[in-house]
Parts: structure tokens; sequence; C-alpha cells
């Protein structure tokens, strides 16, 4: 990058000053200190970069470049970005505040991402339909839809990106990102690095910026063919309708508000460590955070404490540092936000048994700490929306068919974890839970081969696996007559 300090947009493969001259500053969420200053976009940044991958998806080099060829440049650019992982998990580190260690782990595993796409490349088609009409000929082929628009929220910029562009590159769209204001840098480099790889300079641009000046030029331009957006629900609604009222598609990954239900024949400790990952993994900045935990009345003291005794020893600190267990939260309007949904719980009647206050982690930072809230119910609001921080909310439950309806009574439908050691229990509530991912004895698994889809206000479409190419190609049907035979009565549709 020119200047660390002063980041650009990346348009066609070029460091491009925003329209309006303007920056914005991003701050280390664990030490306040800004971090850099990036570009301001607005619609004029949009309308270049828009153009310019419109530009790119015409041009023969990429559109007829094969998809075996395509394939290669998704490898490479995996290959790269295990060659750069120490760099992107410290710069991604520095800018939302996740553990190194964590950054480490996803770094490790992203290229294979990457590689899965790689593979697909080549393996994406159509096929022949044995139509009744054995004169004419028809057969499908799936076609890349042209500009993809990619909105990504901050709490895993890398990844998350990822899961839209790699699949978008493997069908032969080209993309334009507008990432997260808080989180840019990351997003700027993996650009830079796609250029390494060989990819066309215009097949992924980057427009720096807010979501209601750059994100919004994004989704109300009129070249666009596709917006993949992963964020809040409200953001997402509104994106909606703006995608809906011109026809074009969109795949919507959203909020949560995930339930971890433990039964009374559950392994206790492992169920314990469980929901701990569940929801103090990432500080609770993730969309699967499993924040309404429901505990068999049998086990419920028993597992309550063994929590509350790990949220009490959470090492708070320096993410850079190994020790550390629980990082800052990404911003300060996010750590205020925790804080007034704690506080809303006490005025709703909740007891805070352990946390429930901020901290500057020694640092001057946004932390807050690990916090379990007791004596609360679904109808309360820190039960039912999604707070995106270290705060569990915990609940007993006497039977099946009632934790069932418990899990199930909220407007999301993101994941869910079950805790059993009954094989039988496990597949019935796999299928009667109201969510697109079911973890059952872990939390947090994931891989780019599995497909998952937010329920309810939690999506809509699917990412990872071979599904999500649909939400990146589009189907055309070809009939050709194959018959010499001249065309006889006009008023006699074939088929
Ligand atoms: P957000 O909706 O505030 O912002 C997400 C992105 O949208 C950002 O890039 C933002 O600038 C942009 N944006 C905001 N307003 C916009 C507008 N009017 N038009 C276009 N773009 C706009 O969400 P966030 O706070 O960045 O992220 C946290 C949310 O993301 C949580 O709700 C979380 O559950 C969700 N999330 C979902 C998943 C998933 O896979 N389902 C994964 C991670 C995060």
């Amino acid at each position: 990058m020119p200047d660390t300090k002063k980041l650009q947009h990346f348009i066609g493969g070029e460091w491009v000053e925003p329209a309006s001259g303007e920056h914005f500053e991003s701050t280390n969420p664990a030490t306040r200190a800004v971090n850099y200053v990036a570009a301001r976009g607005g619609a004029a940044d949009v309308a270049r970069a828009v153009e310019t991958a419109r530009d790119t998806f015409e041009d023969p080099r990429w559109r007829d470049l094969s998809a075996t060829r395509r394939g290669h440049l998704l490898r490479r650019l995996g290959d790269l970005i295990g060659e750069n992982a120490e760099e992107l998990a410290r710069m991604e580190t520095q800018d939302n505040g996740k553990l190194l260690r964590e950054m480490r782990g996803q770094l490790a595993t992203l290229p294979e991402y990457w590689y899965y796409y790689a593979g697909l490349a080549d393996k994406i088609h159509g096929g022949f339909i044995p139509t009744s009409d054995r004169q004419v000929l028809n057969y499908t082929s799936r076609e890349p839809l042209g500009v993809v628009g990619a909105i990504t929220p901050w709490n895993s910029p890398l990844t998350l990106t990822t899961s839209k562009l790699a699949p978008a590159l493997c069908a032969g769209n080209t993309v334009v990102v507008k990432p997260s204001e808080h989180t840019s840098a990351t997003i700027l480099r993996l650009a830079e690095l796609a250029v390494e790889a060989g990819f066309p300079p215009g097949a992924v641009n980057v427009v720096t910026g807010y979501g209601a000046e750059a994100g919004q030029a994004l989704v109300d331009h009129p070249a666009l063919a596709k917006l993949s957006f992963t964020g809040s629900t409200a953001t997402g609604s509104r994106i909606a309708s703006s995608t809906a009222s011109r026809f074009i598609g969109s795949t919507l990954e959203l909020g949560g508000k995930s339930p971890n239900i433990v039964f009374e024949d559950a392994d206790v400790a492992n169920a314990a460590m469980g929901v701990v990952a569940g929801i103090f993994a990432a500080a609770g900045q993730t969309c699967i955070a499993g924040s309404r935990i429901f505990v068999h009345r049998s086990v419920h003291d028993e597992l309550l404490e063994r929590v509350a005794e790990r949220a009490r020893t959470i090492r708070i600190g320096d993410p850079l540092d190994d020790a550390t267990e629980l990082g800052p939260l990404a911003f300060e309007d996010q750590r205020d936000k925790v804080a007034g949904y704690v506080d809303l719980g006490r005025s709703e009647g909740a007891r805070v048994l352990t946390g429930g206050r901020s901290s500057d982690g020694g640092l001057g930072g946004y932390f807050y700490e690990p916090t379990v809230l007791v004596d609360v119910d679904n109808s309360m609001r820190v039960v039912r929306e999604e707070i995106f921080g270290p705060v569990a909310a915990v609940m007993p439950f006497d039977t099946e068919e009632e934790v069932v309806r418990l899990a199930n009574d909220t407007e999301y439908g993101l994941a869910a974890g079950v805790w059993t050691r009954n094989l039988s229990r496990a597949h019935r509530m796999a299928a009667r839970l109201d969510a697109g991912t079911i973890w059952v004895n872990t939390y947090r698994a994931m891989s780019p081969m599995s497909p998952r889809q937010g329920f309810k206000s939690s999506g809509v479409g699917v990412e990872h696996g071979t599904e999500t190419i649909k939400e990146y190609t589009r189907l055309k049907s070809v009939w050709i007559n194959t018959s010499e035979d001249p065309v006889a009565d006009p008023f006699v549709m074939r088929g």
C-alpha cells in the first residue's frame, strides 16, 4: 500500500483518492489509538468502481478466460493469503480487537475457502434436457451475473468477505466491495493480493466509507447485477427492499439470537465449555453467538456455576497477547450498546450473576466484562434482541417439548446448539429447531464445504458449499431446432 496511514480506494488495480477528497479515522479499539485514515467514498467513487468492474466483466481477457484458469487464479490468491497470513491477522486484530490467536486460526483456514472454489470453477455447467420433441435440442447453461456488490461487517472482515468473493469470482463475475467503515485495511490488502495473484485489475475493486454514503450508493447503482450483504437485520431489510424493487438478487446474512440448549443427559463439563465458547469467544461479537442458554432444571445450577466461574476468570487484555482470552469490543458505540443492554436487562428484572461492567482493559480501550444474566425470560428485550457482545442469558427448562417452543420463539433462525448424549434426542432436536445451522455437542464448527443459511430474520440465500454458486449465476435455457423440415404450422407451439 502507498501509505499505511492514509488509505485510498482500490479501483482497477490502482490506489484512487476519494472524489470528495475526504478521509475518516479508524481506531484500534484496544488502545483508542488512530490506526489509519481511510477514503470516505460516495456515489462518484462507487460509480467509477462499478463501471471499472463492468468493463472488466465484458473484457474478453476475463469473459473468455477458461474456467480452469479462473480456478488457478483463485488457488494462487489462496496461496498468497497463506503467505501473508501473519500480516493480515495482525492488521485485523488492530482494526477490530479480535484476539491475534483467533485471527491466526482464521487465517490458517482462509486459504481453504479459496482452494474449495478454485476446484469448483470448472465444474459449473448446465445440462442436456431430454424434452419430448427429439428434433429440438434443449440445454441449459449457467452464466455469471455481471458486477456483484459485496457489503460486509467488521467482526470477521476477511472471512466474511471471502464467503462472497470466492464464489462470485469462481463463477466469472467481477466485484465491488464496500467493507465496514471500522475495518477497511485488510479488504484493501486482499484486493491488492488479487491483482498479484493474476486477476485482471478491475475484477476486485474496493470503495471504503460509511454505510449511508458508499454503501447506499453501491446498493442503488443501476449497473449492479447482484448485492451480497452480511450485517444487521435492519440494514439487510432496507437493502432487500431496494434490490427487490429493481428485480436484482440479494444474498443476506443477518443477525441472530441463537439458543444453546443443555439437556440433563449432557456431559455438563463439555456443555459448559461449549456455552462459554458460544457466547464469550470473540467477545460475543459473532452472528452465531449462543446468547440464549436453556438448561434443564436438574443440571441448571451445576452448569451455571461452571459457566459463571469460567466467565469470572477469563483474562481480559491486549488482543495481541497470546495469554488474553477476551479482547475489546470493536468500537466505542458497540461497547456503549452492550452496556446499555445490560442496564436495560437490570431494569427489566434480570440479575447480573457476574460481569456487567465496562473496563478499559488496562489499555484505555473499549472492553466489557463477560456477563451472565439470570432471572430472565423470553419476554425481555435482552433475550429477544441481538446484543452482539459477551452477554449470556441463562434460563431453566423442564421438558424437551417446552425447550423446542422456547428456542424457536424468536424472530431469528441462524444457528442452535444442543448438548445431549441421547442420539435419538439429538436427531429430534436437529429436525425441530428452526435454524439454518444445528450443532450437537459442539459449537461454532464451520467449513467452506458446508452450506449455511439464515432462517426467518437471519437472512435469505446460502453461503458456502456448492449451493452458493446458484446465488452468483443465472440459468439460461437454449432451444435448437435440429430438423431440416420446414416449419409447418405457425400456430402450434413446439415442445
Ligand atoms: P451493519 O448492518 O451496521 O453494517 C454492515 C455493513 O453495511 C457495513 O459495511 C455498513 O457500512 C453497511 N451499511 C450500513 N448502512 C447501510 C446502508 N443504508 N446501505 C448500504 N450499506 C450499509 O452491521 P455491523 O454492525 O457492521 O455488523 C454486525 C451485524 O452483522 C450483526 O447483526 C451480526 O449478527 C451480523 N452478522 C451476520 C453474519 C451472518 O453470517 N449471518 C456474520 C457476521 C455478522
